[in-house]
């Protein structure tokens, strides 16, 4: 079947273009300046890929005649943000929970009132699929606004094989709906356990139920686990994780969130995509994850959220591992998408650098996806998912704090 060539179009004047070639050719560990591949003045000629980079006066002639966009020296270009861990397909209203919360109300207390993730599965269940998808579109737009170009939504609030197979349908949906994104779904049943079902039997369900069906009809492409204390054991994370494996998923790991059980070191030993969270991590999983290509997923927005300590981001960073961040976007525990507050919690708090957070949020978190064949970096012949900044400079992202996507970067691929 002939394919239609698409005329290559160019960006120039840009006031900066990152285009992060030296964060592939590190594979994200040990990020420095200068593996930001900073060019001022930059331009960038795309088709339905990458044509060609460079500063604007080095513009080839052949792409002379190409439609051009004038940056006018005022705008940066960044690889496309990819939001690696998110939680969007649910339904419900917890802001008064949040507000219970905030007067002192315990998590006990607000369970007792109905609260918690239960609330949330309640609501999702009885949502309409129609329903789930019209809140998720409109997330979705909003996290395209911030320059996000890939990103990952989880299944989990359904806890039941209908539930959970109806929010992956969704998923599939707005896969359709949103080609000029890359959506990535994963199937998280096991987020938590239903109320009204025994522990092994539900474990039964994800196992000799769900995961076959959701892989046969391809209603996901990694699965993950909640791995912690009071949730998921590490021999029933593993156990899942394996089936899943074996049934052609990617595979994430909810990991040492809570409580320091070990985790990223399984998930690292069992080849994960990703571990996530990490805020208890131990030395043996840092180093772990240092030697493995298992992604360290760092959701700084949650712990802010939750008055929780951070993640040691500088020790992982250190010892040689992939650190990527996500917004978490979820009803309980990080209700925001905006990927460039959390870079803003990650760069007071984490002690990340400017080239660490460029990573974090491009090519390492398109790894945690396993994108980054394609994705993260702005080169010759990958896909042309890039951002265009409302401001001269990258920094300025997550410098200017909580700032509004309503003014804000165009997604452009
Ligand atoms: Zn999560």
């Amino acid at each position: 079947m002939p394919t239609k060539k698409i005329k290559p179009k160019a960006i120039i004047h840009a006031s900066e273009l990152l285009t992060g070639a030296g964060i592939r050719a590190k594979d994200g560990r040990r990020i420095l300046e200068e593996d930001t591949g900073r060019i001022e003045d930059g331009a960038i000629v795309y088709s339905d890929k990458i044509e060609w980079v460079g500063k604007t006066r080095d513009l080839p002639r052949k792409y002379a005649r190409a439609p051009k966009r004038d940056l006018k020296g005022q705008r940066a270009v960044i690889p496309g943000l990819v939001d690696c861990h998110t939680h969007l397909v649910f339904a419900g209203d917890r802001s008064e929970e949040f507000a219970a919360r905030c007067g002192g109300a315990s998590y006990e207390e607000i369970a007792a009132r109905g609260g918690g993730i239960v609330s949330t599965v309640k609501a999702t269940r009885a949502a309409g699929a129609a329903e789930l998808e019209t809140l998720a579109v409109a997330r979705l737009r909003e996290a395209m606004a911030f320059g996000v170009t890939a990103i990952e939504i989880k299944s989990g609030y359904g806890l039941s094989f209908e539930s959970e197979i109806k929010i992956l349908e969704v998923i599939k949906r707005l896969k359709k709906r949103f080609s000029r994104m890359t959506i990535k779904a994963t199937f998280m049943g096991a987020h938590a356990f239903p109320a009204e079902q025994s522990r092994e039997s539900y474990l039964r369900d994800i196992m000799t139920r769900m995961l076959p069906e959701i892989a046969q009809r391809e209603l996901a492409d990694a699965c993950d686990v909640f791995v912690d204390r009071g949730y998921y054991t590490i021999e029933e994370g593993r156990a899942v994780l394996s089936r899943a494996r074996e049934l052609g998923f990617g595979i994430k790991m909810h990991a040492d969130e809570l409580a320091d059980t070990g985790s990223a070191a399984v998930a690292a030993g069992l080849g994960a995509l990703s571990a996530d969270h990490l805020l208890k991590v131990n030395d043996d999983g840092i180093r772990a994850l240092a030697a493995s290509d298992t992604v360290a997923v760092l959701l700084p927005g949650t712990a802010f959220y939750l008055k929780a300590s951070h993640a040691p981001a500088r020790k992982l960073i250190d010892a040689g591992a992939a650190v990527a961040l996500s917004t978490d976007f979820n009803p309980g525990t990080c209700m925001t998408l905006s990927l460039p507050s959390v870079m803003t919690i990650a760069a007071l708090y984490l002690g990340m650098t400017r080239s660490e957070l460029l990573a974090a949020v491009t090519y390492n978190a398109a790894k945690a996806l396993g994108l980054h064949a394609r994705k993260g970096t702005l080169e010759a012949g990958l896909d042309a998912d890039f951002a265009v900044l409302p401001f001269r400079k990258f920094e300025e992202m997550y410098y200017r704090f909580a700032w509004s996507a309503v003014r804000g970067p165009s997604a452009l691929s």
